[in-house]
């Protein structure tokens, strides 16, 4: 067993951290503080490649293995979370779109997608519905060589910028199980009847938009139909989101490690009753249980990466890396903000922003509760396995 990055792993850490030192900490505070669109950033995340993460080389793009991924997501969220957000469904429907696409749309978008001249994200969740996904109810209508789309997406982030945005849609609304009516369609910026209607006030996960976006009566080609055949929609978005929870537990594991380090640099420098805090067992049992846990999540993150790059079904452990790493993060970002006292509460602190920004790895990619039904029934039915 190997717990080393390789030589081009290492360099990419090291490629990453550089940026976030010099691009992301010295204005992630400001920029997070008063809404302001990351642009200078997203631009040097496109000459880095970053876009392209999920895209094969033969449209344009990086191929990363799913190690790379994680340690990207997780060096960008040590500066600022909601960065890693606008690569982050991005690279899940690139990735959606290079394994599922026919060629046609393949070779439409990926080669933009991968340089960040187009830019995606994903649209599932509805007013109505989230964690059911069966139960949406926007619905797309064949009409001769046309899908007209009816429905309302909400919580959708990138909405402002995805050019296209797959939409999860019921091609057969009667189906069943409704699975089998279900259909994604790339819908692309400004069509006709597609409106991105408002921005959703966010507790954190500030950068990237979070969005209402209504279909009414949306007309697409039928070639907008991912895949090319009907039916296949539920399939495609949960396989895409089992990466997609690597990317939000390696985020989860880099604002652990920020809490971590915030917390560690305070009790050194901060004196009470005559000596550095962290000289006190109470400040070090903290210390010591963030440190654990931290890398255990980083661990279990990097196990399920190394999963998926060896080609396996990675429900079980995206998910168990996933859960496990978004509680560690919530935790660690508490107990980083009871080692800064009062100062942990102020706004000119990091802490309080990671504070806010960890309870949405708790939520996205699957709630945690969701995600605990699907790891014990991989278990239950003897399709998964630990130990
Ligand atoms: C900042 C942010 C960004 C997001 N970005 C996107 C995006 O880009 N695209 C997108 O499509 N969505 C996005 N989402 C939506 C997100 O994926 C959903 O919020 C999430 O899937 C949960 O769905 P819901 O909010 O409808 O909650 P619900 O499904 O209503 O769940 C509410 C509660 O009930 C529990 N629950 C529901 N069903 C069960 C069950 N069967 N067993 C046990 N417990 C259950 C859940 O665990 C949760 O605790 C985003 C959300 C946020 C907050």
């Amino acid at each position: 067993m190997d717990f080393e990055l390789s030589a081009e792993q290492r360099l990419l850490r090291d490629t990453m951290r550089d940026f976030v030192d010099e691009q992301i900490r010295p204005v992630a505070q400001e920029w997070e503080a008063s809404g302001r669109y990351p642009d200078e950033i997203v631009a040097t995340m496109a000459e880095l490649g970053l876009f392209g993460m999920t895209v094969p080389e033969e449209y344009g793009g990086m191929a990363a293995d799913m190690v790379s991924l994680a340690i990207v997501f997780e060096e960008i969220s040590r500066g600022w979370m909601g960065v890693a957000g606008i690569i982050g469904s991005h690279s899940l429907s690139c990735w959606m779109i290079a394994r599922f696409g026919t060629e046609e749309q393949k070779q439409a978008y990926l080669p933009a997608l991968a340089t960040g001249a187009r830019r995606t994200g994903i649209a599932l969740t509805e007013p109505g519905a989230g964690s059911d996904l069966q139960g949406i109810a926007t619905t797309a209508r064949r009409d001769g060589d046309l899908y007209v789309i009816n429905g309302r997406k909400t919580w959708i982030t990138n909405a402002r910028h995805a050019d296209p945005l797959p939409v999860l849609v019921k091609t057969s609304p009667a189906a069943q199980p409704a699975h089998a009516g279900m259909s994604v369609l790339l819908v692309e910026a400004g069509t006709p009847g597609f409106e991105v209607v408002r921005d959703l006030p966010k507790l954190g996960y500030r950068g990237p938009e979070t969005c209402e976006v209504v279909l009414d009566d949306v007309r697409v080609p039928a070639s907008a139909l991912l895949g090319g055949t009907e039916g296949r929609g539920l399939q495609q978005v949960l396989a895409a989101l089992e990466t997609g929870r690597i990317n939000v537990a390696a985020r989860a594991v880099g604002v652990a490690q920020e809490a971590y380090d915030q917390a560690l640099r305070y009790s050194g420098q901060r004196e009470a009753f005559g000596q550095p805090i962290s000289g006190f067992q109470a400040v070090q049992l903290k210390l010591a249980d963030m440190a654990m846990k931290l890398q255990a999540a980083r661990l279990m993150t990097y196990w399920a990466a190394a999963r998926a790059d060896a080609g396996q079904r990675t429900d079980l452990e995206s998910g168990m890396a996933k859960v496990y790493a978004s509680e560690v993060a919530l935790e660690c970002s508490v107990s980083a903000m009871q080692v800064h006292g009062g100062y942990g509460y102020s706004r000119e602190f990091t802490v309080e922003r990671l504070y806010r920004d960890a309870p949405l790895m708790v939520i996205g990619e699957g709630t945690n509760d969701i995600l605990r039904t699907v790891i014990a029934r991989a278990l239950t039915s003897g399709r998964g396995t630990i130990g």
